[in-house]
């Protein structure tokens, strides 16, 4: 595919302009001619045809970040009527909850509300009663969550969403299509931070959302245009090349993950591992329902033992001290190589363990990854 830098495209005539802006506002109709890279761009729709067979959609539609994705895919649903309530789930990217509360609520005033888990896993029943108490417009979740990696009962609650007559907007970011395809199970929008797995080397910001409903992708393009959250044509051709690999590196991301799980479990400084495909974590039987044996992300969780918060902290630096040739701190997700960041520093009141640590699992060699972090947990033990 080649890459269409031109901001804007040749249309010949009067006439064939009218007729090109015309389209662009026709919802029924997707434009016969490119007009302005704003709008769409040829190699920005090669990359979106590209992320919606990965995710079995319709339609995908690419934006400049993660976080304009999130933007664009609830925004079209405020359209100006007296809308019911919002429900944001409470385990979920720190980013969309600081939008949601500074954003949505404050500067918006939408009736934002949350839904949060009795310890570390939703509660069936009483997601019921809320949805009845609140009927809320839409309904927003992660299948799994950042950091804690909470994997909700996510059929059961696209039904009960629905039956209260919710729309479903899912953040798949770390699950990704691999796990879990939330639209073939009744989501009305997915979305996706495409900066991490779905590019998967960390050389690219972007933004996805996805769906069947053609009423809401000519909503969403409309809302993408006049807020200017387009993906440049340079970003969406490298999406497109990587995104060739994306399960190929994910599958090794998945292993490399459940491997380095285990021996973060077996060691005697380290007081909890978080990943969903251990059994004692608090929503494994959600997970292993959700994702069969595929696996269980590349995501991992976990808290280093001491008597007091700073034994901890000593812990957790001294570690990652330890690894840093080959693991580096980068407060980032899904790059090709493993990376890590310390959790009280950035997220400190709402998870305010002063040993914890989340990693990202990369794709490189197993056995290179298992021998840096079993030697440095070694360091620090003796
Ligand atoms: N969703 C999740 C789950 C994330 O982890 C992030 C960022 O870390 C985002 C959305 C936002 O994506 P971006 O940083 O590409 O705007």
């Amino acid at each position: 595919m080649p890459i269409y830098r031109d901001s804007g495209f040749e249309l010949f005539d009067a006439e064939t302009t009218a007729e090109v802006y015309r389209q662009e506002d026709d919802p029924g109709k997707i434009p016969d001619l490119y007009l302005y890279s704003r709008y769409r761009n040829p190699t920005v729709i090669s990359a979106e045809e590209e992320v919606s067979r990965l995710e079995g959609t319709e339609w995908a539609l690419l934006t400049e970040s993660g976080m304009s994705a999130i933007e664009t895919s609830v925004s079209i649903f405020q359209d100006g009527k007296k809308i019911r309530p919002w429900l944001f789930f409470s385990e979920i990217y720190g980013g969309t909850i600081s939008f949601a509360e500074s954003v949505l609520k404050k500067r918006r005033n939408l009736d934002i509300h949350s839904f949060a888990p009795v310890r570390d896993r939703y509660d069936l029943d009483q997601f019921e009663s809320v949805m009845k108490a609140l009927r809320p417009q839409l309904v927003y979740i992660e299948i799994i969550s950042n950091p804690m990696l909470v994997v909700p009962d996510a059929t059961s609650i696209f039904m009960t969403a629905k039956k209260y007559g919710s729309k479903i907007i899912v953040d798949n970011t770390f699950a990704t299509p691999y796990l879990f395809k939330p639209v073939d199970h009744g989501a009305d929008i997915v979305v996706h931070s495409v900066t991490k797995y779905l590019s998967g080397h960390g050389n690219l910001t972007g933004g996805a959302l996805c769906g069947n409903d053609i009423q809401l992708m000519k909503a969403a393009i409309q809302y993408r245009r006049y807020t200017g959250h387009m993906l440049s044509a340079d970003d969406a051709y490298r999406l497109q090349t990587q995104i060739q690999t994306f399960r190929l590196r994910f599958k090794q991301q998945c292993l490399n993950a459940e491997k380095v799980a285990g021996i973060l479990k077996d060691s005697k400084i380290i007081r909890k591992v978080w990943y969903p495909g251990l059994k004692d974590h608090p929503s494994h039987k959600e997970a292993a329902a959700l994702f069969g044996n595929k696996g269980f992300g590349g995501m991992i969780t976990f808290d280093f033992d001491g008597k007091s918060g700073n034994e901890k902290r000593k812990r957790r630096d001294k570690f990652i001290k330890a690894v840093s040739n080959k693991i580096k701190l980068i407060p980032t997700l899904g790059d090709p190589r493993t990376i890590l960041m310390p959790v009280e520093p950035v997220w400190g009141e709402k998870y305010p363990e002063p040993g914890m640590i989340r990693l990202s699992a990369g794709f490189e060699d197993t056995q290179e990854l298992l021998a840096t972090i079993g030697t440095a947990l070694d360091t620090i033990s003796s």
